[in-house]
């Protein structure tokens, strides 16, 4: 049977954090994935993470300490956070950075990609040449010994007399075990377990549009569960912008459609209301949190004067992902939306994909919608009435918004659901991110990290940039070293 100290249980940020801060502490480490490809969402989704006192920020003289984030983190949350994590993590944070750097996946640290927090001090630090960057992490992880197992599913960890002494593993659906001391669970969360999903959130299930890690099934929340832990404790979902919805396409994508999602125009709820500041667009995880917060998803309504204008001129308001993607892209920011040509078939296409409503009155519009009529027609006049006065008394909408009102016929409705990146949390864990049990004491030899491990976030995660891969990376990298530590016992 082979051997190892160390068994990880995924290869995303955390997994590949915990498995190379391991092997290069001399542990033997087998890093289990079960896709056929390492990354997960840290892979595939993130661009960077955040740190504080980087060698990079102090470079560039920016003044964020770690007192700073940790009062910011700490503030959010109410103090409902674990205070010695949260420290741990923001700690780590920097030298994180450089250790990246050091085995290969370097970053710069940018502008903050939200329009919103320009005035913030600068925390992301973006990945440079990401996919080779995690090859050489991955060779680095390899050259200290590390054991690298893809297309291998973990479903049960073993012990005798409260000692962890293997896993078992399913791998071309053979089913065999790998003796080891510990365990790091790594496996990303559950977000692509629709029914753990449908245990934990305040939603519909159907109106959640996940963007996360679809092979994050739970796995390790469950196997948690099963030697003593904790795996229900505040798990949270990372709500983050609104999504388009096509009810017979789910991949349907439309440039046009997407961009004026990313807008703050007259935003209606589930009960025909208008319901929240719509300049909320501008803050991701505000933006995914109100629309989580009021039913998971919402309708914006545009006019037929808007739609003509656009045809041929330019809004000078900011699309609320052009900083996102040009920022990818190296490109200038242009602070306008618009012209789009094409705007009344992209309309048109969005009613035949379901993903929107055309119709000639707003009593006709409400039909559609499945809301009350007289509801929205009295929130649609109440709006007008605002936006005559360029004064949102009702949300406090900044005025340079409060310019387009809603009163020419047809009037579109387009739909937008709630959008998470994963869930984050579950499993109970100390600041060295061991599992504790009910009555607070240490499984000995049983880690969680990253999206399974509570401590850090509260109801949602912070709007700091890049906090939700940092806990991953950093949460995962204390977790190896602890697990050395207590395999050398
Ligand atoms: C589109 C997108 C964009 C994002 N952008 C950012 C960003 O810019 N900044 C930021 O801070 N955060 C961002 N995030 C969040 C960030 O990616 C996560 O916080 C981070 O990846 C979580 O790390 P993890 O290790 O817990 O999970 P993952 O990185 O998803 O890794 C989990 C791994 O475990 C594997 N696995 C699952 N079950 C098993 C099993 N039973 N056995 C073996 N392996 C298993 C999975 O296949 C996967 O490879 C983004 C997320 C998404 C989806």
């Amino acid at each position: 049977m082979t051997k190892f100290d160390i068994v990880v249980i995924g290869a995303g940020a955390s997994g590949i954090g915990a498995g190379l801060a391991a092997a290069q502490n001399g542990a033997k480490v087998a890093l289990l994935e079960k896709g056929a490809k390492f990354g997960g969402a840290g892979k595939f989704g993130a661009q960077g993470l955040f740190a504080a006192e980087s060698t990079k920020q102090k470079a560039a003289n920016v003044n964020y300490t770690v007192k700073d984030a940790y009062e910011e983190i700490i503030n959010y949350t109410h103090h409902s956070s674990n205070a010695r994590m949260t420290k741990a993590i923001v700690t780590k944070s920097a030298s994180t950075i450089d250790w990246l750097k050091e085995n290969g996946l370097d970053t710069e640290l940018v502008t903050n990609t939200q329009e919103v927090h320009q005035n913030h001090p600068r925390t992301y630090h973006q990945f440079i040449d990401k996919f080779n960057g995690f090859d050489r992490v991955m060779n680095n992880f390899k050259k200290a010994g590390g054991v690298l197992l893809t297309e291998t599913t973990v479903n049960k960890i073993i012990r005798e007399n409260g000692r962890v002494t293997g896993v078992e593993v399913v791998q071309n659906n053979q089913t065999s075990i790998l003796a080891t001391k510990a365990v790091i669970l790594a496996d990303g969360g559950f977000v692509g377990n629709r029914q753990e999903i449908a245990r934990s959130l305040a939603i519909d299930p159907d109106d959640l549009y996940s963007m996360g890690e679809r092979k994050a099934t739970g796995d390790g929340l469950r196997m948690l569960q099963e030697v003593g832990g904790i795996n229900n404790y505040k798990r949270i979902f990372e709500n983050h912008a609104a999504t388009v919805f096509s009810a017979s396409n789910p991949k349907w994508h439309n440039d046009t459609i997407f961009t004026l999602t990313c807008l703050p125009f007259l935003w209606i709820d589930k009960e025909g209301k208008r319901f929240t500041n719509e300049d909320l667009v501008y803050d991701f995880a505000l933006w995914g949190d109100t629309v989580y917060a009021n039913g998971g998803y919402y309708y914006f309504l545009l006019d037929q004067a808007l739609v003509d204008y656009l045809k041929t001129a330019s809004l000078n308001w900011t699309s609320s992902f052009e900083r996102t993607f040009r920022l990818l892209d190296g490109q200038p920011m242009t602070h306008k939306v618009g012209p789009f040509a094409e705007i009344e078939s992209d309309l048109q296409e969005a009613v035949q994909e379901k993903a929107a409503y055309k119709a000639d009155t707003i009593l006709e519009l409400a039909d559609k919608m499945n809301v009350d009529a007289k509801v929205l027609q009295q929130n649609v006049a109440h709006y007008n009435e605002l936006v005559a006065k360029h004064d949102d008394t009702d949300f406090y909408k900044d005025s340079s918004f409060m310019s387009i009102p809603v009163v020419k016929a047809p009037f579109y409705a387009v739909r937008a659901n709630s959008t998470t990146l994963g869930t984050v949390g579950g499993g109970l864990v100390n600041e060295n991110f061991e599992a504790l049990n009910a009555s607070r004491k240490v499984i000995p030899g049983v880690y969680a990290v990253g999206n399974n491990a509570s401590g850090m976030f509260d109801s949602s995660y912070p709007t700091i940039e890049g906090l939700s891969n940092a806990f991953a990376w950093n949460s995962g990298r204390i977790a190896g070293e602890k697990a050395s530590e207590f395999v050398r016992e």
